[in-house]
Parts: C-alpha cells; structure tokens; sequence
C-alpha cells in the first residue's frame, strides 16, 4: 500500500508542500511546517494490524525495520525508499524500573526511559535519522544538495555529524570560538565533521549557517525542520509498545526548543486516532528555572507567552528563551491537561546525583525531568500508585565536567548533597582496612 506523508503550515492556510523539497517555513505566511499523514489510508487496516506489525519487527535485524524509528516507517516517513534509509539502529532504548529510586520518593511504578542510551548518545538520532534519509533520497533523486549543516554546541551536532558519516554525506557544524568544551566538541570531530569556528556567539553562528544555507542548497538541520519530530515522536509510540500496549500514567520530558515534547505529544495523538489506545497520559514539560518561558506561560494558563533571555544554566541543551515550537507544544500541553515544571540549578543537579545513588547516571537535563517529578509527588500532583515515565534524553557520559563539578563541590549555586569524592589512603593494609570498615559502619542502617 502507498502511504502518503507531507509537509503542511500549522497555520490557517494550510500550505502543502512535498517532503522532499528543502523548505523549512510556510511561504504564504511564514508558519512552522509540520509534516501530515493520510489519516484515512492509515485507519483502514485495524489497530491489532499496527500493533502485531510494529512487535514482529522490534529489534530484528531485517532492513530498515529494527531501528524503533523505521519499525514503524508507515506512520513516520513513508515516502523514503529503504534503499536511501540512513539509521544506525536508533530507539529500541531501554525502559528502566527505577525501583529503588522509585521507592525512596513513595512511587512503585517509576520508569526511566533512557533515550541516552543511542548512537550518538542523545534522542536526537531518533529525529536526525529521518532527516538524513531525507537528504539522501533527494540526492539520489536529483537534486543536488551538497552539504547539511546546523548551529548548535551538543547533541544535534553529535547526531548530525554520525549520520552524515554513515551515509558519506558531508556534514558542517558552525561553533561559536572558545565557547564550546572539549566534550562538545569531540564527537562531530572524530566523525568528520567540517567543523567551523565563528568569532561570534552561538545565536551569530545560527545566523551565518541560514545564510550559508538558503545561498548554497545547503540542507539545514535545525530545529525548525519538522522531519526530526515525526522520528522523535516513536518515543512516546515505543514507550506504550514496551508496556504491552498500555499508557502510562504520567510522562515528563525536559523541554528547551520545544520539539520533543511536540514530538511526544504527537506520537500519543496518532497512538490514539489509530484505536492502539484509547486515552492519553498527562505530560509534564520540565524546564530550567534560568530558561522558564514555557513555565511563565503555563502560570498564565497558557493566556500570555514572552520570549525571555536565558540565562546560563548547567542544562545547556534547554538554555533556550526563545523556543522555536512554543505554539506547536502549547497545543500539545492542552490536548494532555499537561503541568510545567521547572528546576533550580540546585535541584537539578542534585536530583542527578541522587538518582545516580539508585544506578542511573543522568544528564542535567534528565535531572531537571527529575527534580520536577520530585516536586510534583511533594506537590501531591502525582499519586503513589500512578504509573510515571521519565524521560531521560542524553547519556551522563557526555558530561563529564558537570558530572565532576558536582563531586567536587565546585558548581555554582549548587549544594552538592551526594558528593562522593575518593578517600585519599597510604598504601598501608591495617590503614586501608581500618579506613574501609570506619565508612562502612557509618553508612549501616
Ligand atoms: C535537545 C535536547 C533537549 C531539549 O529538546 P527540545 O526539543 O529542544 O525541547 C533536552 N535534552 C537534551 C539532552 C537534548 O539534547
Ligand atoms: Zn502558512
């Protein structure tokens, strides 16, 4: 069967547009795109069909369909040829009983869906691989485009520049000089990235790269282009998957530009439109306290929305004031009578560290969905008995300053409450042993 996806305006003028042509806005108005499916063709086979369809392929090995992103093609990109697929078998991540975190904070039924545990170590690959196929299939089809590029200091650059590799696409990433750090740095690096040093900051490299891009037939990668959220939007489709075909409860996702709580939203939606379920979770959007404009709103009722200026904050992926899918993640958190939530530098790097205790290893984002979930259950927002999924969005791994910082004692505005720092001992056994069993005994019930 000829599933049929395109690109629409989520405006009133409902301009349309092929998904293989390089266009990021709406033309007639200037609106953000979002991509369509054929609802009526989708809805002719049964809700058992998608479901057993997308369980037989889960985590196989036959071309593309063991990617959690290409096991459910049909409802995600089904104009792209398997034979111009670029994935490296992203998604199928592991949905964690937190039990004992779970326990410590009065919750039996906490999950952690660990998005971090991909390729390039963030979800991001879940939206890039549907981009970079995309890019391909133009390619081959004719229309030349001789390089994708973005703007960004972490994990879409990460992304990008690996699935460029695998696919021998070249791949440009526009830095701001001496204002990323060598963990930021490194992966579009060793994958051959043509990696461009600006004398700027970070929004004068968003700047240059849409230039760049609109003047060469350069493909841009940036959050504006709504392909990555039609893959991102498997998570919350394989989070139901991975519970026998059952909606949790409660989702929390940390939220900076907006899109993967867009994409989270809207995977839920299809889910639901299709007859795979029959009702929606709430979805809790978690935000820094230092970049809130989501949160302001939310306090508003969602009446009133301002741009802010974000101020620095150790969770530099959602130090964002002035998202890019607000309207679209509005929609989205009314549709899924959805609470915001935000988090201090304090509560948010010690709600990693704790959760590290319990044999997670979070990234500040994940502790920001962390530190809100904890407020919420404070709150008596969220019951004992609910089912809560939270979304951890990048491996603890890519951050290892922060990570060390916090042991160290060394972030600002931080009390670090679970620092563990190595206990410094001559190389003397009765001093050892003796040093052992004095921390042991303290640390017995
Ligand atoms: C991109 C990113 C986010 C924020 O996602 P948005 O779509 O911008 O809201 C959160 N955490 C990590 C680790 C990210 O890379
Ligand atoms: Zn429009």
């Amino acid at each position: 069967m000829e599933y049929q996806a395109w690109f629409q305006c989520i405006g009133e003028c409902g301009e349309k547009h092929r998904l293989d042509e390089v266009v990021y806005k709406c033309n007639s108005c200037g609106g953000l795109l979002e991509v369509r499916h054929d609802i009526k063709m989708l809805k002719q086979q049964k809700p058992y069909y998608w479901m057993k369809l997308f369980d037989d392929r889960y985590l196989r090995t036959e071309w593309p369909y063991g990617s959690g992103v290409w096991g459910k093609k049909e409802i995600v990109c089904p104009v792209v040829d398997n034979d111009n697929v670029v994935s490296l078998y992203e998604g199928g991540t592991n949905l964690f009983w937190a039990e004992r975190l779970g326990s410590e904070i009065g919750l039996e039924d906490l999950w952690i869906k660990q998005c971090g545990n991909s390729h390039s170590g963030s979800f991001k690959d879940l939206g890039m691989t549907v981009l970079v196929s995309m890019v391909k299939q133009i390619r081959v089809t004719g229309n030349w485009i001789p390089a994708v590029a973005c703007a960004s200091t972490g994990d879409t650059s990460a992304s990008l520049a690996a699935y460029c590799s695998a696919a021998s696409i070249p791949a440009i990433v526009f830095l701001p000089k001496n204002k990323v750090s060598s963990s930021q740095l490194v992966q579009p690096i060793a994958n051959g990235a043509l990696t461009i040093s600006l004398d700027t900051d970070f929004d004068g490299c968003m700047k240059i790269v849409q230039e760049v891009c609109a003047k060469n037939n350069i493909y841009l990668a940036n959050s504006m282009n709504s392909l990555r959220i039609e893959g991102q939007k498997t998570v919350g489709i394989e989070i139901v998957q991975q519970f026998d075909w059952e909606i949790p409860d409660v989702v929390i996702i940390p939220g900076g530009n907006l899109g993967n709580v867009t994409a989270l939203g809207k995977g839920f939606l299809l889910m639901k439109e299709l007859g795979i379920v029959n009702n929606l979770p709430r979805i809790v959007c978690a935000q820094s306290a230092r970049a809130n404009p989501l949160y302001q709103s939310y306090l508003t009722g969602f009446k009133e929305y301002h741009p802010i200026k974000a101020k620095k904050t150790i969770a530099s992926a959602i130090q964002i004031g002035n998202p890019v899918s607000i309207n679209k993640a509005i929609n989205i958190m009314k549709k899924f009578d959805g609470i915001v939530e935000q988090a201090t530098e304090d509560e948010l790097a010690n709600a990693a560290a704790r959760a590290d205790r319990t044999g997670l290893f979070c990234c500040p984002h994940t502790g920001v969905a962390l530190a809100a979930l904890f407020k919420l259950i404070e709150g008596k927002e969220i019951g004992p008995k609910e089912r809560v999924v939270v979304i951890s969005t990048a491996d603890g791994l890519k951050f290892p300053d922060f990570k060390i910082k916090y042991h160290e004692k060394k972030l600002k505005g931080v009390e670090s409450r679970y620092a563990n720092l190595p206990v410094e001992v001559p190389a003397k056994y009765d001093i050892v042993r003796d040093t052992i069993f004095k921390i042991l005994d303290k640390q017995l019930p």
